[in-house]
C-alpha cells in the first residue's frame, strides 16, 4: 500500500507539501510515458496552485513526446467531453474537487472521457517508483496547443440533451453559486441559454474560495440558500470545485439531499429509459432501489467512488449512474458525474412536472437517514470488518463495500473510511425510532467487533 499514489479519485494532496511541483512534473513524465505519443488535453480548477501544477505536469507530458492541448480553466465534465469528442487519447486534470483550498490533485483521463482503470494507474505508478520514463531527443518533443473552444462545445453537448424550448418556456428565475471555481465558466451560461433569469453568488474564480468551501453541502450552501428565498427563486444551485457535481436548493430555501433529487432525477429519466440500467454506490439511500423498483427497472450496487460507477455503467451498458453527493451520470450524454447537465435536466422536471421542487420531493417516499462515526486504528480496521462480516452472516446483507444490511424497513451501512481512522455507520428506515433502533445496533455491533480485534 506504501506504493501507491492514486486514490479513489486520481491523486489527491496538500500542495507544496504531498504534491509539489517537481512531484507532478515527475508524475507527467510517468503519465507521458504511460500514454506514449499521445495527444492530451490538460485543464484546471481555480486553486491558487492549479496554474502552476498545471505547467509542471504539461513539462512532464511534453518532454515524453506527449502532446498537449491546454484547456486552460474548465470543469472536469467538459474536459472528459472534450476528449471523446475530439478523438483525443486522453486528458490530466489539475484538481483537488470538493477539497479544502490548500489541497490539489491530479485526474487522469482516459480515451473514452472515464478516468482510467486500477490496473492503468498501477502502471503510472510503477513507472513513477522505478523513474522509468520515455525521454524525448530535442526534436521529437510533445507539440502544445491551446484549446480553448472545450467550453462552447460541451455547453451546446449539455443543450442538445435537454428540451430546451419547455425550460425557456418557464422563464425561471435560479441562484448558481459555483464556488468560485470552474463551474462559473459554464453553468450560467448554459441556463442562460435555457431562458432563466439568472442571479449567481460566488461565480468569479478565486482560488481562496472567499464565498464557500468547495464542497456544496448544507453547512457550506447558507448564503446560496437565504438568497433564494431573498429573490424568490424557483431553484438554487451548487456545484464542487470542479463542477462535477450538482446540489440543490428548492424554492423555500431548504438544501436537498444528493440522495432525494437523485431519485427524483431517476424517476423521470426512466420514464423515456423504461428498461434502463441504474447503477449506484452501495452508500446510496434505498430512495433510489424504491424508485428504481417502481419503475420496474434494475438497480445495481457498486462500491464507493465516481470512476467504479461510470466503469460499471459501461459494462452494463447502463443509462443512469447516481451518487448521494450529487453526481448524477447520463451515458447518452456522457457515462461520468456533470454537474451542468444535472443542473439543466433537473429545470427539464421542473418544466414538465407544473410543481414546485419542493412539492415534487415531497411525493417520493420519506426516510429518515442517521449518520454515526466510530474512531477505529487504520491498522484494526480489516480485523473488524471480519468481524462484522461473521456477526452479520445468514442477514440480508451485501458485502460489496463494508457490509450493508437491509431489513424489511430499513437498512444500515457500516464501512470504514478511506481517508480517516473511523467507521461510518448509515442507517436509515421510514420510521424514525425505528431508523434510531438500527443505527444504534450497527453502532454497538462495530464496538463489539473492535473490543474483539483489540484482545
Ligand atoms: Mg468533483
Amino acid at each position: 500500500m506504501t506504493h501507491r499514489l492514486f486514490g479513489t479519485n486520481g491523486i489527491r494532496g496538500i500542495f507544496n507539501k504531498e504534491l509539489t511541483p517537481e512531484f507532478t512534473t515527475e508524475l507527467g513524465l510517468a503519465i507521458g510515458s504511460y500514454f506514449t505519443d499521445s495527444k492530451i488535453v490538460v485543464g484546471y480548477d481555480s486553486r491558487t496552485s492549479s496554474f502552476l501544477l498545471s505547467r509542471a505536469v504539461i513539462s512532464g507530458l511534453l518532454s515524453t513526446g506527449c502532446s498537449v492541448h491546454d484547456a486552460g480553466y474548465a470543469p472536469t465534465p467538459a474536459i472528459q467531453f472534450a476528449v471523446r469528442h475530439y478523438h483525443l487519447d486522453g486528458a490530466v486534470i489539475v484538481t483537488a474537487s470538493h477539497n479544502p483550498p490548500e489541497y490539489n490533485g491530479i485526474k487522469v483521463v482516459a480515451k473514452d472521457g472515464v478516468e482510467i482503470a486500477r490496473y492503468e494507474e498501477e502502471v503510472i505508478e510503477a513507472r513513477y517508483f522505478k523513474k522509468n520514463y520515455r525521454r524525448g531527443a530535442w526534436d521529437a518533443l510533445g507539440s502544445y496547443y491551446l484549446f480553448p473552444t472545450i467550453i462552447d462545445t460541451y455547453e451546446e453537448a449539455v443543450k442538445s440533451k435537454i428540451d430546451v424550448e419547455a425550460v425557456r418556456a418557464k422563464r425561471f428565475k435560479v441562484v448558481v453559486d459555483p464556488a468560485n471555481s470552474v463551474g462559473s465558466l459554464s453553468t450560467p451560461h448554459i441556463l442562460r441559454d435555457l431562458g432563466c433569469e439568472l442571479i449567481s453568488i460566488n461565480a468569479h474564480l478565486d482560488g481562496t474560495f472567499p464565498g464557500r468551501l468547495p464542497e456544496p453541502k448544507p453547512e457550506t450552501l447558507g448564503a446560496l440558500a437565504v438568497t433564494v428565498k431573498a429573490v424568490d427563486a424557483d431553484l438554487g444551485v451548487a456545484h464542487d470545485g470542479d463542477a462535477d457535481r450538482c446540489i440543490f436548493v428548492d424554492e423555500t430555501g431548504v438544501v436537498c439531499s444528493g440522495d432525494r433529487t437523485g431519485a427524483l432525477i431517476v424517476d423521470y429519466l426512466l420514464l423515456r429509459h423504461s428498461s434502463a440500467t441504474v447503477v449506484t454506490p452501495i452508500s446510496s439511500s434505498q430512495i433510489i432501489a424504491d424508485i428504481t423498483l417502481r419503475r420496474g427497472a434494475k438497480l445495481v450496487w457498486t462500491k464507493v467512488g465516481s470512476t467504479t460507477v461510470s466503469k460499471r455503467m459501461q459494462e452494463l451498458n447502463a443509462v443512469i449512474g447516481l451518487e448521494d453527493n450529487g453526481g448524477l451520470f447520463y451515458a447518452p450524454h456522457q457515462p461520468v458525474r456533470d454537474g451542468g447537465f444535472a443542473a439543466s435536466l433537473m429545470l427539464e422536471i421542473l418544466a414538465k412536472s407544473e410543481q414546485t421542487l419542493s412539492e415534487l420531493l415531497k411525493d417520493l417516499p420519506q426516510y429518515t437517514v442517521i449518520k454515526e462515526r466510530v474512531e477505529c486504528p487504520n491498522k484494526l480496521k480489516q480485523a473488524v470488518l471480519r468481524g462484522i462480516i461473521a456477526r452479520t452472516n445468514g442477514l440480508n446483507r451485501q458485502t460489496l463495500d463494508g457490509v450493508k444490511v437491509f431489513y424489511e424497513d430499513g437498512s444500515v451501512l457500516i464501512r470504514p473510511s478511506g481517508t480517516e481512522a473511523i467507521y461510518r455507520v448509515y442507517a436509515e428506515a421510514k420510521d424514525e425510532r425505528r431508523a434510531k433502533e438500527i443505527a444504534v445496533w450497527g453502532l454497538s455491533l462495530v464496538n463489539q467487533c473492535l473490543e474483539d480485534s483489540k484482545a
